[in-house]
């Protein structure tokens, strides 16, 4: 559980979530959609004061971006959207939670998401329309 608000969306913040620390693999890149094993169940992140910088730095586009309305909230969705630079190309990333690998197709995102395709989207674990 990482607690943070964010500049743009102020009313905003992590609250209770702590899904990135399950699906990003901020700690350890290598192991994405395992839960980062410095956090607990119950409490959280269990080296809070000392965590790391790249966690800190952390976050998500729901907490940065308007645009995305409550109804993406991560643990509402089962999806942490990121900005991943490729290049020039900011694209966003739709790391969805493998525990509910359908998520995504559920409404409202479904709709949603169909009218982002005119920008880059890059899904996890292999899921497209
Ligand atoms: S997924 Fe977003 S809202 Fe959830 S803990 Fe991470 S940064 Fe915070
Ligand atoms: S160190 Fe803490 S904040 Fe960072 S991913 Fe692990 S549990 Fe989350």
């Amino acid at each position: 559980m990482i607690d943070r608000k964010s500049p743009n969306t102020q009313s905003r913040s992590c609250g209770s979530c702590a899904l990135c620390c399950k699906l990003l693999g901020l700690v350890e890149p290598d192991k994405l959609s395992q839960w980062c094993p410095h956090c607990l169940k119950s409490t959280g992140c269990s080296i809070y004061d000392s965590r790391p910088n790249v966690c800190r730095a952390f976050n998500c586009v729901w907490l940065t971006d308007a645009n995305f309305g409550d109804e993406w909230q991560p643990t509402r969705s089962k999806i942490v959207i990121c900005h991943v630079r490729y290049g020039n190309t900011s694209n966003l990333v739709f790391h969805v939670d493998p525990g509910w690998p359908l998520s995504w197709r559920n409404e409202p995102y479904y709709s949603q998401l169909k009218r982002l395709e005119q920008i880059p989207l890059v899904f996890t674990h292999s899921l497209h329309a």
